[in-house]
């Protein structure tokens, strides 16, 4: 029932790995938009925006893209203006917008909002967090919370807006030079990415760029977190397109139709062009609009992860992995099972370059949903970064053979056969 949950936080959180195994092919292109605000595309493993500000007070950047790309973004950085970064504004809480924070610690103060707070240090659970968040100055903005940032003799407009992309999105927009910074609120050559388990929902990102466009003025340049910039007409057609695609969609499903059916009948066949982004697909928009109309239940389950880590932290993996076992069989009804909580824990694991805890984890997940994409393509992850490419190639078709279309596997197996 949870099959496809998440598939985009795990696709971009794979993402996030394969690239950390990928240093030295990392590219960093600056562009100068005007004497105040240069574009930064990073490609890690596909390619993200950045928008550097700068001024007599300094820089101000909003996403510090991949990790993997960071060095050499702090590099080309250092050579616009004063070259010293003041504040980081990161969009929301996936590793392709703040994974280059680590730059400038102890000398930018990062602008989040409080629920991302837990992705930049990297707290799960009982693991120990990968930096301490007290070590991070930060301004942690909640919903409702509006900030306007005086910097460079401009208002940096900062707006948190949730339940399109994400619960924990902010929106950037620089008044005086109207300019909009939306981070993962657009994807601008594909169709949108909607985190159904992390706040998101189609609808409700369809509303937002509703009012955004009806409050924007004309001449506003809009920073898309993925694709290229788009001028106000452009973010019009790119409105009617994901408007146009979800009603199509969502009169299919809601009259009785799969997410299968929709794509096998190739409803969206008008709008090819926008689902094979490297990011998401046809496949991706069509199941976030089911989400939106068939969600999962909101469990008041506790996480079976949690149970895990902390008998992991006492115990080690193999009695964590028995009290799985026994909880599944005596206690079905008080944890959430899910193939997302095991493959989070997994991640975590790997995180902390514990690989062949992590690898075991992805088994146990690979054994509970056999027919699930994700499984597969975490362990096929964890091998790529071991070095095992072989077994590395191996899970990845074994996803494919599931999704052919699943993005992040497609683009991890182009890479390690383009280094063979
Ligand atoms: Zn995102």
């Amino acid at each position: 029932m949870n099959k496809r949950l998440n598939i985009l936080a795990v696709a971009l959180l794979s993402s996030f790995i394969i690239g950390q195994s990928e240093e030295n092919k990392s590219q960093v292109k600056v562009t100068k938009m005007n004497d105040s605000f240069y574009l930064v595309e990073s490609t890690g493993a596909f390619p993200v925006n950045s928008l550097v500000f700068s001024g007599e007070d300094g820089l101000l950047i909003v996403d510090s893209g991949f990790q993997q790309t960071s060095k050499e973004f702090k590099e080309k950085i250092s050579k616009i203006g004063s070259g010293k970064v003041k504040y980081i504004i990161n969009t929301h809480n996936h590793p392709d917008h703040y994974g280059g924070n680590t730059m400038w610690s102890g000398e930018a103060t990062i602008i989040i909002h409080e629920k991302a707070l837990g992705a930049i240090s990297g707290a799960y659970y009982g693991l120990t967090p990968l930096s301490d968040p007290d070590d991070i100055p930060q301004i942690a903005l909640t919903d409702g919370m509006n900030l306007n940032l005086e910097f460079n003799n401009q208002i940096v407009q900062i707006r948190p807006i949730a339940g399109g992309h994400t619960h924990n999105d902010l929106l950037v927009y620089f008044k005086d030079s109207k300019i909009a910074c939306m981070g993962g609120l657009l994807y601008s050559d594909q169709f949108p990415a909607v985190i159904t388990g992390g706040g998101g929902n189609a609808e409700k990102f369809i509303q937002i760029h509703k009012s955004l466009l009806d409050s924007w003025p004309k001449d506003v340049t809009i920073i898309a977190g993925h694709g290229p910039v788009l001028s106000k007409s452009e973010f019009k057609d790119y409105h009617k397109m994901i408007t146009k695609s979800y009603q199509l969609v969502n009169t299919a499903l809601s009259s009785g139709e799969s997410v299968d059916n929709v794509v096998d009948k190739d409803l969206l066949k008008d709008f090819h062009e926008w689902g094979d982004g490297p990011i998401t697909s046809t496949r991706s928009w069509t199941t976030v609009i089911d989400r939106g109309l068939n969600p999962v239940e909101p469990s008041g389950l506790k996480s079976i992860a949690e149970r895990m880590t902390n008998v992991y932290m006492e115990d080690g993996l193999k009695t964590a992995i028995k009290e799985y076992k026994k909880l599944k069989l005596e206690n079905s009804g008080e944890y959430q099972f899910n193939e997302f909580e095991l493959n989070m824990l997994g991640y975590h694991l790997s995180y902390r370059d514990k690989w062949d805890d992590a690898i075991k984890i992805f088994k146990l997940n690979i054994s509970e949903y056999p027919e699930s994409v994700n499984p597969y393509d975490s362990i096929g992850e964890a091998y790529m970064n071991r070095g095992d490419k072989k077994k590395a190639i191996k899970y990845f078709k074994k996803a494919l053979e599931i999704d052919p279309e699943y993005p992040s596997s497609l683009a991890a197996l182009e890479k390690l056969r383009s280094n063979i």
